[in-house]
């Protein structure tokens, strides 16, 4: 078998065998949400009101905001505004790699803030590690596992790659990892423990908002909020419901949806990410494979691949496509892209052939916030009564927390380690308007692609992108 073929690309329309079997009663749901113990919906709001923090958002970062909140300032008062249901976007959806990168990986904070690249990294340990604490403080059944990651090698490229990159980690060589899980794709890998941490994303955003609301945060569901405006030391929250609340501070958590602040409208692109999950593995399958550390796992290619087991045993597979569509829309019609399960299905069975037989049991997709340095970046307006964490690039899950640790210390003007940092201060260069961006961004999808299949050479458009400390990633 060649090893690369589940990396360098494969046909979408035609497809039979194992992957058009297993994908044939897939449903077309997300299965982290998808749970009969998924809290009922909160109620909207019916009424003007006041508080002295508005959280807009009901993803990790909008919780985590108003809980580190309520944690510091008990008497605060905070009302955390919802558009849909808690979790019901990137954080209720995700694949649940939490890790302690605050930087989408280390190459690229190395690249970007060489001098502040050690403080990044023990700040992000430090934030994973809170983050464990506060799932120990409050109860969160969301199976935290902090059994690392594994990254595979699956061209000869990447194994330079590997040698050259093992940082924190342990180097497995062909054998080594092929005993640790089993693909003929694999070459090699690296095992980096203690630095990712596996969740239930879903259960994580859920157990949150219960430990926001056992503190005293109010959180209104199906409230989209329309519109901020200055109203005298304060500001007014416009919401779709025709009822407004008035706060000393606003925080955004927006992610890869349409801005509140027309500053920060171009820094980001929804991008669509797509993921399968299998019916639970038998013990005779997974013992076929191996997996015995469960570490979550991704591939070294550009357009890689990431994958991990739930408590139960199925196997979540996602990555490999990202998706840009014209005009930077986020709507549920693009969570469904049968080209792209078909695609991820057929790698699926490439990379574990002794699982075929095994079929998948849901399908989904979701949009990931992407901005021009594939990492967060935080800001404020309105003279510091409004501030925001945006642009996590896919790598959101831990990094959340730390965006809104960010944020309250925005809010509050207050002079920390963490807004001194320059990756704090600076910005990234905002994504051009339309038609440019999706013309740029179709043109880097290819460039990489190709380099994936040319041991990872690079064309002049992506060197001159990289020489501009610019890029698309997911
Ligand atoms: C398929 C997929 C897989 C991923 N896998 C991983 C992974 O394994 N590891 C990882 O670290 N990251 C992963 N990510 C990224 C990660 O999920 C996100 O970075 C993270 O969830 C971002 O959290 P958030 O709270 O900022 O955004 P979201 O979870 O998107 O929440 C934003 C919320 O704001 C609400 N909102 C927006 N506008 C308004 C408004 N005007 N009024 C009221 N409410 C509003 C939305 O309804 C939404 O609920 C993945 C993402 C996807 C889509």
């Amino acid at each position: 078998m060649a090893p690369l073929s589940p990396l360098t690309g494969g046909s979408a329309g035609t497809l039979s065998g194992p992957a058009a079997h297993a994908l044939a009663d897939a449903a077309p749901s997300v299965f982290w949400l998808d749970r009969a113990d998924r809290p009922a919906p909160r109620t909207s709001l019916d009424a003007d009101a006041t508080a002295d923090l508005v959280v807009v958002g009901g993803g990790y970062t909008g919780l985590w905001t108003a809980l580190l909140a309520k944690e510091a300032n008990p008497g605060r008062d905070v009302v955390l505004l919802e558009a849909g249901r808690i979790g019901w976007a990137a954080s209720g959806r995700n694949g649940g790699f939490c890790s302690a990168s605050l930087t989408h990986g280390e190459s690229n904070g190395r690249e970007r803030w060489p001098a502040e690249y050690e403080q990044l990294h023990q700040l992000g340990l430090a934030n994973l590690d809170a983050i464990q604490a506060t799932v120990q403080r409050h109860d969160i059944g969301c199976d935290f596992q902090r059994t690392g990651e594994l990254t595979v090698a699956t061209a000869p490229h990447q194994v330079d790659w590997l040698r050259e990159d093992v940082g924190t980690g342990t180097f497995l060589d062909r054998d080594a990892m092929r005993a640790e899980l089993d693909s003929p794709t694999y070459l090699a890998g690296v095992h980096t423990p203690d630095e990712t941490a596996m969740v239930d994303p879903a259960r994580l955003v859920w157990g949150l908002a219960e430990a926001a609301e056992s503190l005293g945060v109010r959180i209104v569901e199906r409230t989209k909020v329309t519109g901020l405006e200055r109203d005298g030391a304060g500001m007014r929250v416009h919401t779709e419901r025709g009822h407004d609340v008035r706060a000393a501070r606003v925080a955004l958590g927006t992610n890869a949806f349409p801005s509140l602040l027309r500053r920060t409208r171009l820094h980001t692109v929804p991008v669509y990410d797509y993921v399968l999950m299998t019916e639970p593995l038998s013990d005779q399958q997974l013992a076929s494979i191996g997996w015995h550390t469960r570490a979550g796992v991704g591939d070294m290619a550009n357009q890689f691949h990431y994958y991990r087991l739930t408590d139960d045993n199925r196997i979540l597979w996602g990555g490999y496509d990202a998706i840009y569509h014209l005009g930077r829309r986020v709507r549920p019609t693009k969570d469904q892209r049968p080209q792209t399960f078909e695609r991820l299905a057929t790698h699926f069975f490439e990379t574990f052939p002794q699982l075929e037989g095994l079929r998948f049991s849901h399908r989904w997709g979701g949009a990931i916030d992407t901005c021009t340095r594939f990492c967060a970046f935080y800001g404020s307006a309105h003279d510091g009564r409004v501030a925001y964490a945006l642009g996590y690039t896919g790598l959101g899950v831990g990094a959340s927390r730390f965006g809104a640790a960010v944020t309250l210390d925005l809010l509050d003007g207050a002079d920390t380690e963490r807004t001194r940092l320059q990756m704090v201060r600076e910005k990234p260069l905002p994504f051009p308007p339309e038609p440019f961006a999706y013309a740029g961004i179709q043109l880097t999808r290819w460039a990489l692609a190709r380099a994936d299949q040319n041991d990872g050479r690079r064309n002049a458009w992506l060197r001159t992108l990289d020489h501009l400390g610019l890029g698309f990633d997911s």
